[in-house]
């Protein structure tokens, strides 16, 4: 789950880390004014909170001076308007895609000047299962950027005790900094690992981390991606969940403890077991599709399961047709060929159907998708099956 710049920032202060005072403006500007008072400034900064980075170099659909997402402004009058045009309006920057992102909620910040922009965020370490730092002198800017023609600037650092965060020295010379702000730069990786592991989060960025002009580290910009799996630990911080920012399928989905992530193919598939639906997508892949969605029924596969996830691949208007792909282990192929065909008539499918059963009572699941007359496809091999779904679609 991913959060809001400002709600980011609530958790970061939350952790006594320097964030600048701001308030955010959800669907109604009318107290901007009265409540600008409280801010110190100029300059005041204005931030669209949509999920998704790039949000500076944006450009509005509803285009007004050419100006982005995120700008600062040094004349109190001109708060309100640069706010007004950004709310409602259509945001598109180099993470949304040409669709862009409705503006919902405004973020007003306290200004603050920048002597030098850093670039810091913490993840998981998938060898170590540890959380890791990846740094840089180069921030402010597209990181991904930085990566592809200046790989060399980025720092990846590991922690031997993450109880004991201690930086090394040498970073003083790699970032330019004093022995002062080596120090600083300490405490502050310090609490943000603590935050990390505090919060089950998948990663921080901050991008930039600067330096103000009296030589004290501020976080600028935050973005916080929450672990989905462990948000049951975290009530408070799931209540954050913007729903206009999720997928509505996914959490269709979720709903119903599936794991679905939709993609931009035009083949259904419907699986149970993560590798199994893995392999799936891949074998579409190779024939020349592409997967509309990835799906795992889970191992509790039955009737009710198969109607939901006929229900969240039918409201996909990209799918052209549809991989059932089912090991039966626990599960047995025959309840779910009968599953399959009460769902089929009970939410009347009309797309192509390519059924593969492989395991437990796999014949006899054959035999009644067979018999259904209802159109579809039996066949046992995986890659016939993934041709012919392919062949299906066009
Ligand atoms: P992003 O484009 O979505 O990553 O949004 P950011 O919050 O990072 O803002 C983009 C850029 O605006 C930053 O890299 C800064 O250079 C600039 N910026 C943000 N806040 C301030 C501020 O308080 N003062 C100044 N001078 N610049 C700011
Ligand atoms: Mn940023």
């Amino acid at each position: 789950m991913n959060l809001h710049e400002y709600q980011a920032k609530e958790l970061l202060k939350k952790f006594d880390l320097p964030v600048l005072k701001g308030i955010v403006f959800i669907e109604n500007l009318s107290q901007i004014e009265e409540n600008l008072e409280t801010l110190k400034g100029p300059p005041w900064v204005v931030k669209s909170q949509i999920h998704a980075g790039g949000r500076g170099a944006g450009k509005f659909k509803n285009n007004f001076n050419n100006m982005g997402g995120v700008q600062v402004v040094s004349e109190k009058n001109k708060v309100f308007k640069i706010a007004e045009s950004m709310i409602n309006n259509v945001l598109i920057t180099k993470q949304t895609g040409d669709k862009g992102k409705e503006v919902k909620r405004i973020y007003i910040e306290e200004g603050c000047k920048i002597k030098k922009e850093f670039y810091l965020s913490i993840l998981i370490d998938r060898n170590t299962s540890q959380p890791m730092m990846m740094i840089s002198a180069s921030g402010g800017m597209d990181i991904e950027e930085v990566a592809e023609s200046n790989p060399d600037e980025i720092h990846y650092i590991y922690f031997s005790d993450l109880t004991n965060i201690v930086l090394r020295k040498n970073l003083i010379k790699i970032l330019d900094i004093s022995e002062k702000q080596f120090e600083e730069l300490n405490i502050i990786v310090k609490k943000l690992i603590k935050l990390f592991i505090n919060v089950d989060a998948s990663s921080i960025e901050i991008n930039p981390l600067v330096l103000n002009d009296e030589g004290h580290f501020i976080l600028l910009d935050s973005k916080i991606s929450l672990d989905d799996n462990a948000l049951f630990r975290h009530p408070e911080l799931n209540e954050l969940q913007d729903i206009s920012e999720e997928d509505p399928l996914e959490l269709e989905a979720t709903k119903n403890n599936m794991n679905y992530v939709k993609l931009d193919g035009s083949i259904g598939c419907m699986v149970n077991g993560a590798g199994l639906a893995m392999a799936t997508m891949d074998l579409i892949k190779q024939f020349g599709e592409e997967p509309a969605n990835f799906l795992d029924l889970g191992g509790t596969a039955n009737k009710e399961r198969a109607v939901k996830g006929f229900k969240i691949i039918q409201s996909d208007s990209n799918v052209k047709s549809v991989l059932i792909n089912i090991f039966g282990g626990i599960i047995h192929c025959d309840m779910i060929a009968n599953g399959i065909i009460e769902a089929v008539k009970e939410l009347d499918f009309k797309l192509p159907i390519v059924v593969r059963f492989q395991g437990t009572n796999s014949k006899e699941g054959r035999d009644i998708i067979n018999k259904s007359n209802l159109g579809m496809t039996s066949i046992d091999d995986f890659t016939e099956a993934a041709k012919k779904v392919v062949d299906l679609a066009k």
